[in-house]
């Protein structure tokens, strides 16, 4: 079981972060903010893949516009994404969104960060703060030479020092960098310093490929350690695809449940079927099931009940036939051609099982 570190908890809307709240799942559209409608027709894919909370970039009044209706009509919490320019902030919590990514530091002195804080405190809207190795600022960079996770770490501190001194703690941090060693660092150090939920993620993690792997160890570490109250998973085109992984990351970990989890074995000479032709088909009927269920895919009737006696249901191949299996119990032969609707013959049946009790 992963003990998870013990932070205070905020909402952003009806989505509470941090303390024993389950890990929120975040992801960012990259519609344009001011097209309500082409926005939110991608929220309502992202909060169908599963997403809890959506992030809105917020370049220009005509994006805050936007939130108005967004955030009116978003099925989730909407996060805006501020750079810079208080009045933007200020035209974004009076649109209404339900939360704010903006570094206090960087919107122009103590008056315009005051005018952001009052506006939030008065509707309890959280704040991120986020650093990102990439955008530290001079001074940090020449005191430690590079993007450090000290540098990270006191960046993000002289943000938070700032809403903490107009009594302001209403906050989540995040310190990404797309070095993964580097954001391990900078995230334990922060952990170990304040009980502020974290918002975790490796930025400019890359393309679906390479991007889920950086993300899986990046994310998965820190969560493994207990270290994360939301993740975002950041990956070039299309955001569904980010939500996906998030909750690949978070099932694979015990941490969320959400859909159902294939296993399926590595094939090896035992195998006499055509394994990964079974799993993929078996993989793209599932995205249609909704439900938490574990199903597996063997390639062979000698070990496969046996090797995923922990799967809800499976099937395991021989030659020409195949088995159907409960928890490793085997309930039937069947012909090669019908292993996969037998097997989802069987998955209607658990579902429809769990329904009743
Ligand atoms: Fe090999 Fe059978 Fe194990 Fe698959 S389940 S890896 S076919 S022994």
């Amino acid at each position: 079981m992963i003990e998870r570190r013990k932070t205070r908890q905020l909402h952003v809307g009806s989505v509470a972060v941090g303390g024993d709240a389950p890990i929120a799942v975040q992801s960012m559209t990259n519609t344009h903010t001011d097209d309500a409608a082409a926005t939110l027709e991608q929220i309502q894919r992202l909060a169908d893949a599963g997403c809890d909370i959506i992030r809105c970039a917020v370049p220009d009044m005509a994006a805050a516009e936007g939130l108005k209706t967004i955030c009116k009509e978003s099925p989730v919490p909407v996060i805006a994404d501020i750079h810079f320019d208080y009045k933007l902030a200020l035209a974004a919590i009076e649109a209404g969104v339900d939360g704010l990514r903006l570094n206090p530091g960087n919107i122009g002195g103590e008056e315009k960060v005051r005018a952001v804080v009052e506006a939030a405190k008065e509707r309890n809207i959280p704040i991120r703060i986020g650093v990102n190795a990439g955008s530290l600022p001079k001074d940090l960079l020449e005191k430690y030479g590079h993007p450090t996770a000290e540098a990270l770490v006191e960046a993000a501190w002289r943000h938070v020092r700032i809403l903490e001194a107009m009594d302001y703690r209403n906050i989540k941090i995040s310190l990404k960098a797309h070095d993964v060693p580097l954001t391990l660092e900078a995230y334990r150090l922060m952990a170990a310093q304040c009980d502020y939920p974290l918002h975790v993620g490796i930025t400019e993690a890359g393309t679906v490929n390479s991007g889920i792997i950086k993300s899986a160890v990046g994310i998965g570490t820190l969560l493994a350690e207990g270290i994360g109250d939301t993740i975002r998973v950041s990956l070039t085109g299309d955001p569904v695809n980010e939500v996906r992984v998030a909750y690949d990351i978070l099932k694979s970990l015990g941490l969320r449940e959400h859909g159902p989890t294939l296993i399926s074995c590595p094939t090896c000479g035992r195998t006499r079927i055509s394994l990964e032709k079974l799993a993929l088909e078996v993989e793209r009927r599932l995205a249609d099931v909704e439900e938490p269920i574990t199903v597996a895919v063997m390639g062979c009737v000698v070990n496969g009940p046996g090797e995923a006696r922990e799967a809800d249901v499976g099937i395991a191949g021989g030659i020409g036939e195949g088995l159907v299996f409960r928890k490793g119990e085997i309930l039937r032969k069947v012909p090669e051609d019908q292993l996969v609707s037998e097997l989802f013959a069987e998955i209607d049946k658990i579902l429809l099982e769990r329904k009743v009790s």
